[in-house]
């Protein structure tokens, strides 16, 4: 931020978030508009063209990154996954390749994750030739991965960053299940997975112009909850408390606090109406995972063969974006990053009694690196957290909280105050 000259005093102490670099506008144009100019990103498409293709498009997403990664001294590696996937929208099976950076924090096995997917398609699924600008869809995340890895670049984690860019979204979710099948095989624990997918418009199907929310989609009950633990949660609550929803409202709290930002609408579903996205296997492995997607969605600019009928105009081009909008995205996500990278991994699990009497006690297993613990709760029929208590060690006892009437939480914080996502307290949680 440059102070202007005759600035009153009282802006000279400008805090350190409001001196982090912002998201811009113009560079995330440039990385949709470079990534539309490879025509189709198709995940069967070319991939030995030097200008056209999946190929040549993951190899330019790759060389950003390096380029990223070098400006800050090599803080960047670049990596690809890959892995043939074989089906319907693949009959002859196609070698899936994400690409991935990854920013080591002091944990190398704890992972923030945020992605988009690079791949494009038109009304064909099968279409692997035809013009598929895919700006929206997703270049947008893409884009917004690219952004967010070149201000995050500056600073220093606990936790290491993986920026990804996935294939093979449009014909079966591929990439973000290689992504998630690997995060289980390298034992990673993952804190946070931020899916960015369509992200970069604010003309609905209608007309009318949303540009002040996003829409973050998450899932309270885990799928792969147990039969023990669906028995518990019914008996102790939680169904919107479960890491995904956790983070929905992670992702919530920090948009709330940014100046210029959007608004969060948390939607309690893990993605739109009968539809999935690259968060999905994620989800089928448990692990905390959002999707972040426009307020309201232009049909006619998805999966459209580019064409003018009955003078309605079909197709996913750049025109039809707002890249203002997509930095409050990128904004959004940096901050959430930012924290929960920052923090310690949350609490693996949180247990409570106090049946019978007028105190509620709480108890959580200690999570290495953590300063303190902060004890949240509030009343059995809201649904954000109301109170909060800072602790040391790892129980309390809250005095006067009626636990039939609350629900309670724990997070953990680092020395700087970076908080973790709430661990709910109940047994269904772990
Ligand atoms: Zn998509």
């Amino acid at each position: 931020m440059r102070i202007p000259a005759l600035a009153p005093l009282t802006l000279l102490a400008i805090p350190a978030a409001h001196a982090q670099e912002q998201p811009d506008p113009a560079r995330l144009k440039a990385s949709v508009e470079k990534l539309v100019g490879f025509g189709t990103r198709h995940t069967l498409s070319v991939t030995d063209h030097p200008t056209r293709g999946i190929g040549a498009a993951r190899r330019w997403f790759a060389t950003e990154l390096s380029r990223i990664g070098e400006a800050c001294g090599g803080c960047i590696e670049t990596a690809n996954l890959a892995r043939t996937f074989t089906n319907d929208r693949a009959p002859n099976g196609v070698e899936v390749v994400d690409v991935l950076g990854f920013q080591p924090g002091r944990n190398a096995k704890r992972v923030v994750i945020v992605m988009g997917h690079i791949d494009s398609r038109v009304t064909d699924p099968m279409n692997a030739t035809s013009d598929a600008p895919g700006a929206n869809d997703d270049a947008s995340g893409v884009a917004l991965v690219l952004e967010a890895a070149r201000i995050l670049s500056k600073e220093k984690f606990d936790a290491t960053i993986v920026y990804a860019a996935l294939s093979g979204e449009e014909q079966g979710l591929f990439g973000g299940q290689l992504l998630a099948e690997t995060a289980k095989e390298r034992g990673w624990t993952v804190s946070a997975v931020l899916n960015n997918d369509i992200v970069g418009n604010t003309i609905g199907q209608s007309g009318a112009r949303v540009a002040d929310r996003v829409r973050v989609f998450s899932e309270g009950i885990r799928q792969v909850e147990s039969l023990d633990d669906q028995f518990a949660r019914r008996a102790e609550g939680g169904e919107d408390d479960g890491p995904s929803r956790a983070l929905a409202k992670a992702a919530d709290d920090v948009a709330g606090k940014l100046s210029g930002g959007l608004d969060v609408v948390l939607v309690r579903r893990p993605d739109r109406f009968g539809r999935g996205g690259d968060h999905t296997p994620f989800l089928k492995l448990g692990y905390p995972a959002v999707r972040f997607t426009v307020g309201v969605e232009n049909y006619d600019a998805q999966h459209q063969d580019l064409r003018t009928e009955g003078g309605r105009v079909y197709g996913d081009t750049v025109d039809r974006m707002d890249f203002g909008y997509l930095a409050k995205v990128t904004a959004i996500n940096v901050a959430t990053i930012r924290r929960l990278a920052s923090a310690p991994a949350a609490p693996a699990s949180v247990t409570i009694g106090g049946a019978l009497a007028s105190d509620t006690s709480v108890k959580w297993e200690p999570v290495p690196g953590a300063s303190r613990y902060r004890v949240h709760w509030r009343r059995a029929d809201a649904q954000d957290w109301q109170r909060h208590v800072d602790v040391t060690g790892s129980e309390t006892v809250l005095k006067d909280v009626i636990v039939d009437d609350n629900f309670v939480g724990v997070s953990a914080l680092a020395a700087g105050g970076s908080e973790s996502l709430v661990t709910f307290g109940g047994r269904a949680r772990h």
